[in-house]
């Protein structure tokens, strides 16, 4: 598989560093309020890459996290009059809610920041110990020129940066670069003991020493959207390569970002959506089959139209799904082995299986992975009808299935029959009596009604209602 390496700015051989598993950390939210859908980008692309990875056999280790001491979590806490601990409990708790809807598997480790204070410490203290960092009055910074290759994931020039960075007042760093390891407790904020008093971590420590303690200090993926590059992820590097001496993470995965009527997303004006709000108005999969339509790379623009059209797309693969289930559940179709025609079908629909695992190898292309879904959708309608074999049948219907479920995506409904499919059966049933075919008719008519569907037929044409 190729990955595009924000650290070489290329596509590379995807080649893990222990054969067979992969080891990925994906920095997560802050736990503070609802989840938007901006924050759904990469929980979804992620995961897809994870259910890909799996499903190609290896055994992925799939760490994140969840910053759950914040300015902004604390602030919240203010206003409520509660402590900090709730609020990221209850966000928390709210967020796998949302997860579970979006079908974003749990991670292997989540990690709560502060449940890893003395992981942190530790590695503070190695940063202090090998000339890395320092301390000044309770404060301690990392010295980020101490670090020869800073700059090399967000390809940004110390020198550059400086010129536009100064020391605030209170500061007590020697150098405007430098950036916070450690800081002094506040009155009224959440605090640990330390060897430089009491206080709380900075939020970069927070994932270079997670990552380490879950993964070893080399790892295969590191992931998250792209405003992380700089300087989290620039900073992520700088202590963990200072730390342990050796390479952090071989492959820098970064998600565009997601846009509303395209405009950036934004808090203060307004301009976003939770998750929860849109998985009131679209069945949650819509969403996901939403993200997955565009390559992770591109900016992708969250918009009614181009959800009602994505909510459009996938009803067309579900529908598909649904009447083959359908014709399985018929007792039309024939026993025994496939006809010649069938044969070359399955080969049709194996070659277009190798496309979608093709686009998927390229860069996690999902656009074009569902082009070929699409494409076996279309060979399933216009070639699966009553006269074929069961095994025809089940094995295109077996496939869809198969690869949705690569991308997190359930075509298989096992609770209630779609509109779309009944009104479909319906359109059968009376072709059917028009061609005198009342076996058949009655049939679909039986079979509708044992899945709670009752149909009236009146001078206006079939009505129908679920009993
Ligand atoms: P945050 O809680 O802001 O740290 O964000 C959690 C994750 O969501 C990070 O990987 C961010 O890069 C990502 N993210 C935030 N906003 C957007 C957006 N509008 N589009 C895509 N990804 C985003
Ligand atoms: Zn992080």
């Amino acid at each position: 598989m190729k990955i595009y390496n924000t650290l070489t700015q290329k596509k590379q051989e995807f080649v893990p560093i222990e054969e067979g598993k992969v080891r990925i950390y994906v920095c997560g939210p802050t736990v503070y309020n609802y989840v938007h859908i901006g924050n759904a980008r990469p929980a979804i692309i992620f995961d897809t890459l994870r259910r890909y990875l799996e499903y190609k056999g290896y055994e992925v280790n799939y760490v994140s996290n969840f910053t759950d001491v914040d300015d902004k979590i604390i602030k919240k806490a203010q206003e409520e009059g509660v402590k900090a601990s709730e609020i990221s409990e209850r966000y928390i708790r709210e967020l796998r809610t949302d997860m579970d809807a979006l079908n974003v598997k749990e991670a292997t480790f989540h990690p709560k920041a502060t449940e890893e204070i003395g992981v942190m410490i530790r590695m503070i203290e190695t940063l202090i110990e090998k000339g890395y960092a320092y301390e000044k009055k309770g404060t301690v910074y990392y010295k980020t020129r101490s670090f020869k290759e800073y700059g090399k994931l967000s390809k940004k020039n110390i020198d550059d940066l400086e010129a536009g960075s100064r020391i605030a007042v209170n500061e007590e760093k020697e150098d405007p670069m430098d950036f916070v390891l450690w800081k002094p407790k506040k009155e009224g904020e959440p605090s640990w003991s330390s060897p430089w008093g009491d206080g709380r971590p900075g939020w970069h420590i927070e994932c270079s020493a997670m990552s380490a303690k879950y993964l070893g200090e080399e790892i295969d993926i590191h992931a998250g959207g792209e405003d992380l590059i700089f300087p989290h992820h620039e900073n992520e590097i700088a202590q963990s390569e200072a730390a342990s001496g050796k390479p952090f993470a071989r492959y820098w995965m970064h998600n565009a970002f997601l846009n509303i009527d395209n405009k950036k997303m934004s808090k203060s004006t307004g301009n976003f959506f939770t998750v929860r709000e849109i998985c009131e108005q679209y069945p949650p999969q819509v969403v996901r089959f939403f993200m997955l339509n565009a390559h992770y790379r591109s900016p992708l623009n969250f918009s009614r139209e181009l959800m009602e059209a994505a909510a459009n797309s996938l009803t067309r693969i579900l529908t598909s799904v649904g009447q083959l289930e359908f014709l399985l559940g018929s007792g039309t179709l024939k026993e025994g082995s496939l006809t010649k025609e069938e044969a070359e079908f399955v080969k049709e629909t194996d070659a277009l299986q190798e496309k979608f695992n093709l686009s998927m190898e390229d860069d996690l292309n999902t656009a074009d992975a569902i082009a070929a879904i699409f494409e076996i959708v279309k060979l399933a309608n216009t070639n699966c009808n009553g006269d074929r074999s069961i095994v025809f049948v089940e094995y295109i219907k077996d496939k869809i299935i198969a690869l949705c479920d690569i991308l997190g995506i359930k075509a298989h409904q096992e609770e209630e029959l779609l509109d779309e499919v009944i009104d479909k059966l319906i359109e059968e049933r009376q072709a059917a009596r028009k061609n005198k075919n009342f076996a058949l008719a009655d049939q679909i008519r039986d079979q509708l009604l044992e899945k709670g569907i009752l149909l009236e037929d009146t001078r206006e044409g079939v009505r129908w209602k679920r009993k």
